[in-house]
């Protein structure tokens, strides 16, 4: 549906917003998240910025507890809530994605958001005015971090920077709270990426954007579902799949390490022809650690874009789902 803005800025035809939100073992924390982003969808509706179509979008990541039947229940009850399925436990990124792209072909724009409540709600208004505008996407930006333990404060946003620093542009504190228009959500289709990342992707995607900033809050109830070592694997993934500058690092480290050998070289020369010839066993065993260690690094690196291209070549689905919940033409539910 396109927008055709009446005079006086009421809108006449509203757009269908899906608002898609990726759930793993959020039987907590769904009921709450459910109710507020339901009061949201019917305050957008009742003053027709958006279609009476739009839907909230719950995508279940193969969650071993009760969210699916919550979520089943809610669709039950009130058609304003659709459900994807996924067939097993697939990771946020991917839940997102298999979410979006369900989305795509229903609706005209979409928000996504985590489960857990710690993204302002009511920043939706923002992004839908934006979206208006003629923002194609839209990044909730995190104002401060002060719910944030200091530990996580510390850790998410040197991952931030490190990430620039390595070449992969990421907005800053932003996570995956965004609007995307449908056909910004039809470029992202054609990223056929495996390894996905996708607050590194969506920028390439181009368009005009504009960002809305919020704070960002505690999780509401449940635990999260990205310990230490989940999000040393996300940065990683992060860095790996969006940037090759960690190789071409090496390749200057070998540069700088042969330039040094070179020195050494004319050092040892010397040393030969004014008769030190007993070079010192500490200097041997430092530079075979030293050589050592960074060769075994650097094979790692490149061992890590090989592994990469491994699961790229092999295309496997980044998801599959398992069932959809959603109404038929004539207003019953399947
Ligand atoms: N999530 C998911 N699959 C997973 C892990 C997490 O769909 O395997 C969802 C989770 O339900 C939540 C969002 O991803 O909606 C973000 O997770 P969480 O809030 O635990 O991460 P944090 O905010 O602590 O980084
Ligand atoms: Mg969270």
């Amino acid at each position: 549906m396109q927008y055709k803005p009446k005079q006086g800025g009421v809108f006449v035809l509203s757009d269908v917003l899906y608002i898609v939100v990726p759930c793993y073992n959020e039987e907590e924390v769904l009921p709450e998240t459910a109710r507020r982003l339901r009061a949201k969808l019917e305050t957008l509706i009742g003053k027709r910025k958006i279609s009476p179509q739009s839907r909230i979008m719950f995508v279940n990541d193969g969650s071993k507890d009760g969210t699916w039947q919550l979520i089943t229940r809610m669709h039950d009850e009130s058609s304003l809530f659709s459900g994807v399925d996924l067939t097993r436990n697939r990771g946020h990124q991917n839940a997102l994605l298999a979410g979006l792209m369900t989305a795509k072909d229903r609706a005209d724009l979409t928000i996504s958001m985590d489960a857990d409540l710690q993204d302002d709600v009511d920043a939706v208004d923002a992004m839908v005015d934006q979206y208006y505008e003629g923002c194609d996407i839209v990044y909730g930006v995190r104002s401060s971090r002060k719910t944030d333990t200091l530990f996580k404060r510390y850790t998410a946003e040197g991952f931030y920077r490190l990430m620039n620093l390595l070449g992969a542009n990421v907005v800053f504190n932003h996570a995956d709270y965004r609007l995307m228009s449908r056909r910004a959500l039809e470029g992202l289709a054609q990223f056929r990426e495996v390894n996905l990342f996708l607050r590194g992707i969506v920028p390439l995607i181009g368009y005009r954007s504009g960002t809305v900033t919020y704070e960002r809050a505690e999780r509401f109830a449940g635990e999260s579902k990205y310990p230490l070592k989940k999000m040393l694997a996300f940065a990683l993934e992060g860095i790996t799949s969006l940037s090759t500058r960690p190789i071409r690092y090496i390749v200057g480290l070998g540069f700088l390490i042969f330039a040094v050998s070179m020195v050494m070289l004319i050092y040892i020369v010397v040393r030969y022809l004014t008769g030190y010839t007993v070079a010192g066993w500490a200097s041997v065993a430092c530079s075979v650690w030293a050589i050592g260690g960074l060769i075994l690094l650097s094979l790692g690196v490149i061992g890590e874009y090989i592994g990469k291209i491994y699961l790229e070549t092999k295309g496997r689905p980044r998801f599959l789902i398992r069932s959809i919940l959603e109404e038929d033409e004539d207003g019953k539910t399947d």
